[in-house]
């Protein structure tokens, strides 16, 4: 229709292309777990927007608190503050385990990251970071520095004392015994002897996701993070814990790093926190805070704790207290993971199903006995699944299968997950055929 034909043509002359091919949905109205395209079609939305729209689009409640504190209280000069920051930062300190309790407030999970590794650089007096070969930190300078599975190329040189750990990927790795299990243990000695070994002795801190998303979600086994852990403090390293994606009950409990009863000493959200809204977190201990002051530590942008958007926090936190969101998360979770595995069963392409809670992927191969992986294959039927209705996410990393990733609203109903999966099984079939 002429609409859209003018739609198209001046987005391709006034919008700016970042590397990301836009998508062929034209979506005009987002509510709850659905969105509404410029035809007037239903899409059901398998990834929350950005994985962040953690209690479906346009909540109720949350509408609620933005439509108040953008006509009493929406922004101040950075270092005025007010009542919602307090409230958020109070709320999260009650919900965090151990000395976690002194927060900031800021705008994306790019921000968030690269505070954290600015206060890891202070408090230490050190440089070197070590983060995971999948990581995604943001694509910032200092954060991109720290992403290994995107963004690294065509930005000129990245931070300095940047060093690699071979992220857990069971389903591939080398560490794979015979008889399918894992010896991470091996992997992980493996994998600090590398860091020692290109360690100029400035070892600062290590940026984790606790289960790596844009990586491909890949779920590292109990017992894993705790051991990483304590070979951290053993070199006087701090732990900067990065729940963009997975904090706020997505995987079944309030922080992902719950799972192997740690600690962090510096977290940081973003996403799931602002509900699809503006909104990260860093939060440490006092002690590590009362270092980074003596250091002279120095983060004031402009955005700097906002009333409007810690509102917004402070609410999402609260619904996902009082409604029990990570159980939630954690049934609808199994509903989901059950339905990926009978597809596993039925189409020999979809090599591993892997996640936790809410948040599930599927990797897809091109040959079930080598496991090649086949990138084309799973931008096919996710581009199908998008005609089909609905909307899922494929990340294409290098030696990997195409990693469909599924994180609906935790608020998605029982009935809207049969839908989903009905529709997933629908273009995995009319794409094999
Ligand atoms: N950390 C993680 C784990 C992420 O997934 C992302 C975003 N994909 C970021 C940081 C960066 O967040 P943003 O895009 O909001 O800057």
């Amino acid at each position: 229709n002429g609409a859209l034909t003018k739609f198209w043509s001046n987005a391709d002359k006034y919008l700016m292309y970042t590397g990301v091919p836009f998508s062929p949905a034209v979506i005009i109205k987002a509510k709850g777990t659905k969105l509404y395209d410029a035809d007037g079609r239903e899409i059901l939305d398998f990834t929350s927007g950005q994985m962040s729209s953690l209690l479906g689009h346009s909540h109720p409640e949350v509408v609620e608190v933005v439509k108040r504190y953008v006509g009493e209280l929406d922004h101040l000069l950075s270092n005025m503050i007010s009542p919602p920051v307090v409230d958020v930062a109070q709320r999260l300190a009650r919900l965090l385990p151990g000395d976690l309790e002194k927060s900031f407030f800021l705008n994306t999970g790019s921000e968030s990251t690269e505070a954290a590794l600015k206060m890891a650089k202070c408090y230490t007096g050190k440089f070197e970071i070590v983060a995971f070969s999948a990581s995604y930190h943001g694509l910032t300078q200092g954060s991109g520095s720290a992403t290994y599975s995107a963004g690294r190329k065509n930005g000129g040189p990245v931070m300095p004392g940047q060093i690699s750990f071979p992220a857990p990927y069971p389903y591939r790795s080398v560490f794979r015994k015979a008889d399918g299990s894992y010896d991470w243990e091996t992997e992980l000695e493996f994998g600090w002897s590398m860091v020692d070994r290109q360690s100029v002795g400035s070892l600062a801190a290590f940026i984790m996701e606790p289960i790596l998303s844009t990586g491909g979600i890949l779920v590292p086994p109990k017992g894993y993070l705790k051991r990483m852990v304590e070979e951290c403090k053993k070199r006087g390293m701090l732990v900067i814990m990065d729940e963009a994606q997975t904090g706020v009950g997505r995987t079944g409990q309030m922080f992902a790093f719950e799972e192997d009863e740690l600690v962090p000493d510096i977290l940081c959200l973003s996403k799931t926190l602002g509900c699809g809204l503006p909104l990260a977190s860093v939060t440490t201990t006092a002690e590590i805070e009362r270092g980074c002051r003596q250091a002279g530590l120095l983060w004031l942008t402009t955005h700097l704790n906002d009333p409007l958007t810690a509102a917004v926090g402070d609410k999402v936190l609260e619904i996902v207290e009082r409604d029990n969101i990570p159980q939630k998360a954690a049934e609808r979770g199994t509903q989901l993971r059950d339905g990926l595995l009978k597809l596993q069963e039925k189409y020999w392409c979809i090599g591993e199903v892997r996640g936790r809670g809410l948040f599930q992927a599927i990797e897809i191969i091109s040959d079930a006995k080598t496991k090649a992986p086949g990138p084309e294959l799973g931008q096919a039927v996710s581009d199908h699944a998008l005609k089909l209705g609905l909307s899922c996410n494929v990340v294409n990393l290098p030696g990997m299968g195409g990693v469909f990733r599924l994180a609906p609203p935790v608020t998605v109903t029982k009935e809207e997950i049969d839908v989903g999966l009905g529709l997933l099984d629908q273009s995995f079939k009319e794409v094999l055929e």
